[in-house]
Parts: structure tokens; sequence; C-alpha cells
């Protein structure tokens, strides 16, 4: 498994979620362009998960400043294939600024490890927890993945480690 920037991203927070995680890092080859969508003013995201999927063996996590969507909702900050090969998350509507607000590099940085974290679970074939505090639970709104914890609740732990999956997850 390997975390790569797509895009544009902060160096210091890819190599933080890196160390935090212990996801090697892997090279850039994915070109956010091929993604954009002129009608919507976003990235989609599906597609980006498929071009992750062409440019690199094995699993991949992006790491990404582009706002995305899928067809059916407003925004995404992830998305994830079950228990598959790619993922990507989006620090674009993580940040403080997005609302307004002054910069917040460790707010960023929890926001974005959390994001990982959740999205890392979903590649290893979690569903979306009905616990509210579980990292797992789904998140439509950045209050959302503040309120939920930093962790996996005690049954997506046990699952993950039946899927053999302690790789990757901090205690
Ligand atoms: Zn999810
Ligand atoms: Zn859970």
């Amino acid at each position: 498994m390997i975390l790569v920037p797509v895009g544009e991203f902060p160096e210091w927070l890819l190599a933080r979620l890196s160390r935090r995680t212990r996801i090697p890092l892997g090279p850039p080859r994915v070109d956010p362009a091929v993604a954009w969508n002129p009608g919507r003013g976003q990235y989609d995201s599906n597609r980006l998960l498929a071009e992750l999927k062409a440019h690199y063996d094995g699993v991949v996590i992006g790491a990404t400043a582009c706002d995305l969507f899928i067809p059916v909702l407003t925004f995404v900050f992830g998305e994830a294939e079950m228990r598959g090969r790619a993922a990507i998350f989006s620090i674009h509507r993580l940040r403080e600024e997005f609302y307004g607000l002054p910069e917040n590099a460790r707010l960023l940085e929890s926001r974005a490890l959390r994001e990982l974290l959740h999205e890392l679970g979903h590649l290893r074939g979690l569903a979306h927890c009905q616990d509210w505090s579980c990292i797992m639970s789904s998140a439509h709104s950045v209050e959302r993945v503040d309120t939920r914890g930093d962790k996996f609740c005690h049954d997506c732990r046990l699952k993950l480690e039946a899927a053999g999956a302690a790789h990757g997850v901090p205690a």
C-alpha cells in the first residue's frame, strides 16, 4: 500500500500522514486535470480512482486538494473501492479557509488523518458504522468529520483484524 499526491498537495501534510499511518509515500503519476468537470467546477472522483488503478500496482491511496464529486452528491470528502485497490480523499473542504475561517494546520492534519483512515477502512471492506463516534460513521459535513472520533470502534476493529489489516491502522 502506498500514499500518493494527486495534483498539488502540501508536502508537510503528506509527510505527516505517511508517518502517522506508516503508509509509505509513492511518486505522483495522476494529473487531476483529466477528471475536471467544467459544468460542476469539480473533479470526478470515480475517474480519479480509475486513473489511480491505471497508474499504480497494488493498493494506492490518493491525497488531493481538488474538490471531488460523484454524480449523486454535491461533493465527497473521499471515496474508496470496497475491499478494493484504490481510494482517494480531499482536503479541499477540510481547510478552515474554505469556511471563511483562519487557517489551522493542526485541525487540517487531524481531519485529513481521519478521512484517510475512513477510506482505508472501506478499502479493507468496512461499511459505514452506526456508532457516531466511530471513524467509519458517515460524514457529510465537516462538523461530522470533527465529532466522529479518530478511532475504529470495537466491532470495526475486530472486522479489520479479521481481514488481517492491522497494517496502516494506528492504535
Ligand atoms: Zn465512507
Ligand atoms: Zn465502527
